[in-house]
């Protein structure tokens, strides 16, 4: 995925400073409430990219089954634990459609080759 241009990327920051100026303001001085705050939106960020961590598990279930068990890339058998799912399209999120469940070794050379 290409980096933020430099003017994307400012209005990144100015986005991240404004929502540090509602952190503070809604938090009112108390430091605990501000520190959760910040983890609640965190997450919620994460969520919205990435799905929760049960809609991932489910999804990576119902891979497991529509492939046999067995590695999308490879076609050896996943392991029990550590199969990753793979997304074809990193911006298009975990669906049925955009991912493939493979094992660590060739979950780990797609994502090298997707630097590339
Ligand atoms: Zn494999």
């Amino acid at each position: 995925m290409p980096e933020l241009s430099e003017p994307d990327r400012l209005k990144a920051r100015a986005l991240l400073d404004d929502l540090r100026v509602k952190i503070d303001e809604a938090s009112a001085g108390d430091e605990a409430l501000r520190f959760q705050f910040k983890r609640y939106i965190a997450k919620r960020l994460e969520f919205d990219e990435r799905g929760t961590p049960t809609h991932r598990k489910r999804l990576k279930e119902q891979k497991r089954i529509a492939q046999n068990n067995l590695c999308a890339s490879c076609e050896e058998d996943l392991p029990e634990s550590g199969a990753e799912l793979h997304r074809v399209r990193a911006i298009a999120g975990y669906t049925v459609e955009n991912t493939r469940l493979l094992c660590p070794r060739c979950h780990a050379n797609a994502e090298a080759l997707a630097k590339l």
